[in-house]
């Protein structure tokens, strides 16, 4: 249920998107048990003073997120899987404001107190929220962050050769001419860290800065895109280049991958 106060048309469709992602994302294989989490930037579409900030459940954050005040952000529960997400994404997700001061955020949805009872948001929403941030400051359209564990990429890291940003990179852009064209930049290598810490998050927000995907060693994907659909896609075509390179090796056979120079040829298509 989508609150009366914020409830809108366009809402409603962005929150019907992102329950056909998390679908996708289940049957993809990239989301075991409660694995992955996602939120959207939900300030554009929530422009409605709210009437009494004061009457919604109220947290703290870890840390102050001033670029983020006042906003408005969907965000997935902790421990919810995607599965569920994809059947009824405002029973596992939530809906928060940034408080004025960027330091706490109130819960706007769900307000059924049973539901929220045992829902918090995801405990990488300080990951998130620090992405969302560099995201704002640079005042870019990008609005959505994806987690998850793509099998392909999760791999690929699993092999010490290509735990390095120009050879994974060369690996992924030669396994498919597409890859190149819709991942220009490539992804943001982010070596081992703990899941979880603020170092995890700064450095992931670093890969970002110059990448729309950061890959995390022997883990998982993190995206950023304008929609649910192109960030997801990103995701996608990354694991279809892996998936190449895999298939090859399983039979037995060494992937030749493009050239650098049809690599160089297909980094000069513009859209
Ligand atoms: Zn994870």
């Amino acid at each position: 249920m989508i609150e009366t106060e914020i409830k809108s048309k366009a809402l409603d469709e962005i929150i019907g998107s992102i329950a056909e992602i998390a679908g996708y994302i289940w049957q993809k294989g990239w989301a075991e048990k409660n694995a992955g989490n996602i939120s959207v930037n939900l300030s554009d579409v929530i422009n409605v003073p709210l009437s009494d900030s004061t009457s919604y459940p109220h947290n703290e954050l870890p840390s102050a997120f001033n670029v983020l005040a006042g906003g408005f952000f969907f965000v997935t529960g902790t421990g919810r899987r995607m599965r569920d997400i994809a059947k009824d994404p405002m029973k596992n997700a939530l809906i928060i404001r940034i408080d004025d001061n960027g330091k706490g955020y109130n819960i706007i949805s769900p307000s059924d107190k049973k539901v929220l009872s045992t829902l918090r948001p995801t405990s990488e929403l300080p990951s998130h929220l620090s992405i969302h941030s560099m995201i704002t400051e640079r005042d870019s359209k990008q609005k959505v962050v994806i987690h998850t564990h793509a099998n392909e990429l999760c791999a690929l890291t699993q092999i010490p050769e290509f735990c390095n940003e120009k050879k994974l990179n060369r690996l992924l852009w030669g396994m498919h001419p597409e890859t190149k064209v819709f991942i220009p930049s490539g992804v943001g290598f982010v070596p081992y860290i703990m899941p979880g810490s603020a170092e995890l998050a700064l450095a992931t927000v670093k890969a970002l800065k110059d990448h729309e995907v950061a890959l995390w060693e022997k883990h998982g994907v993190f995206a950023i895109g304008e929609n649910i659909t192109d960030t997801f896609d990103s995701i996608d075509i990354l694991a279809k280049s892996a998936s190449i390179f895999f298939t090859c090796r399983s039979a037995g056979l060494e992937p030749e991958g493009l050239t650098d120079n049809q690599i160089d040829e297909l980094g000069k298509i513009i859209f």
